[in-house]
């Protein structure tokens, strides 16, 4: 009988972090969520708290407190808020391994806490590495813990890895579905709605990384994230459109070969892979039906509608601050573009402006990589305005 892995959950109230809650109610025998955090949702924050029997319930937002100890008065589980008590969750004893589904750039500092007392990161949270990757490799390195890649993509390329030599390994060739646009002539860019953009043909996730999915943002985020989780050279990176979502990523090795993984979209896989491995675990999360799939398809990016890859190849051969300042634009061009205040051109365009008016902007700890990360948002809501119309 193996011992029960207790995991601290974080972005519990998110989308991967219900999925993780799927997985681990599947799993009682094998996983057990002790605490839990969310950023302001105390409602189903406590909700999420009591289904998976967890000691602690932290939210990020201090004025959601009181509504959280409301939520959990009676229940015996734990209260309390800030961001560092959500950092301080992952130094508890009654946590063996911390998921980071945090989104933003808050997700930085409960991961290095985590690395700090040797607990293994399941990683969902793209600002981690993005922002902070040479730190965060460093200080993972140093302790000798591993982190588990628990994006789709990621997992893919983890798990065409195994038991292969690194050296060996020619390319990493990331799959992109392409998202709602893939087709669309780029003349009609211009007219994408908020509404047309969140309509992710293979994939159900939350409205920014589906936004960032749409412009492939995010594509170019996990570009920066696969050259730290795998030590690669920009390259030895690229992309490749998968209409189908099947394929969720490859390696090629020195021979030729490649290596794919497969299956149906669903992320409680790949989280799951993360919670189990080296282990595999039984599942029916996915149903494989290659007969039902019938075809996949592959295609190149078209760079002129998507310059947000290129851009992300950019960030990631420039200077340490770069890649957090591909990440900083884009977090303050999508909430605008959802709002309406700009369009949904707008986006690279921001992004790219902010690459140049930040150019050889450099990082060497935490407290550094905050204050850039601040400098670029002030600075793109101040020139939000001049993209107002397109
Ligand atoms: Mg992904």
């Amino acid at each position: 009988m193996t011992a029960v892995k207790r995991i601290a959950l974080l972005g519990a109230t998110g989308s991967i972090g219900k999925s993780t809650v799927d997985v681990v109610l599947r799993h009682r025998e094998r996983l057990r969520i002790t605490c839990v955090a969310g950023y302001r949702n105390a409602a189903e924050l406590a909700a999420t708290a009591k289904l998976c029997g967890a000691t602690l319930a932290v939210i990020a937002q201090a004025s959601a407190y009181r509504d959280l100890q409301r939520e959990l008065s009676g229940s015996g589980i734990e209260a309390r808020s800030g961001d560092d008590e959500v950092a301080a969750l992952c130094s508890r004893e009654d946590v063996d391994i911390v998921l980071n589904a945090l989104v933003g750039a808050a997700g930085v500092k409960p991961t290095l806490t985590a690395l700090d007392c040797r607990k293994p990161v399941a990683l969902a949270n793209k600002e981690t590495l993005v922002c902070a990757g040479a730190l965060v490799m460093a200080r993972a390195k140093a302790q000798g813990t591993p982190i588990l890649p628990v994006d789709s993509e990621h997992s893919a390329l983890f798990q065409a890895l195994v038991g292969e030599t690194r050296s060996q390994v020619k390319r990493l060739l990331l799959t992109a579905s392409g998202g709602p646009f893939r087709d669309l002539p780029l003349d009609d860019f211009a007219k994408i709605t908020p509404e047309s953009a969140l309509q992710h043909p293979t994939w159900k996730m939350g409205p920014k990384v589906t936004i960032d999915s749409s412009t492939l943002v995010n594509k170019g985020l996990e570009l920066i994230e696969a050259k730290w989780l795998f030590d690669a050279e920009p390259n030895e990176l690229d992309v490749v459109i998968h209409p189908q979502s099947i394929v969720h990523s490859l390696v090629e090795y020195c021979d030729g070969s490649m290596k794919a993984q497969l299956s149906n979209p669903d992320m409680k896989l790949p989280i799951q892979y993360a919670l189990s491995y080296p282990e595999r675990w039984q599942s029916e999360w996915v149903p494989n039906d290659l007969s039902a799939i019938g075809t996949l398809t592959f295609q190149e990016v078209d760079r002129e509608k998507f310059p947000a890859v290129g851009l992300a190849l950019q960030a990631m051969a420039g200077s340490s601050g770069m890649a957090a300042v591909f990440n900083a634009a884009d977090e303050v061009a999508v909430p605008a573009f959802l709002q309406r205040e700009i369009g949904y051109r707008a986006i690279p365009r921001l992004i790219e402006t902010a690459l140049d008016e930040f150019d050889g902007a450099t990082i060497s700890n935490v407290a550094e990589l905050f204050e850039l990360d601040r400098e670029v948002r002030e600075w793109s809501k101040g020139f939000l305005p001049i993209f107002r119309s397109e």
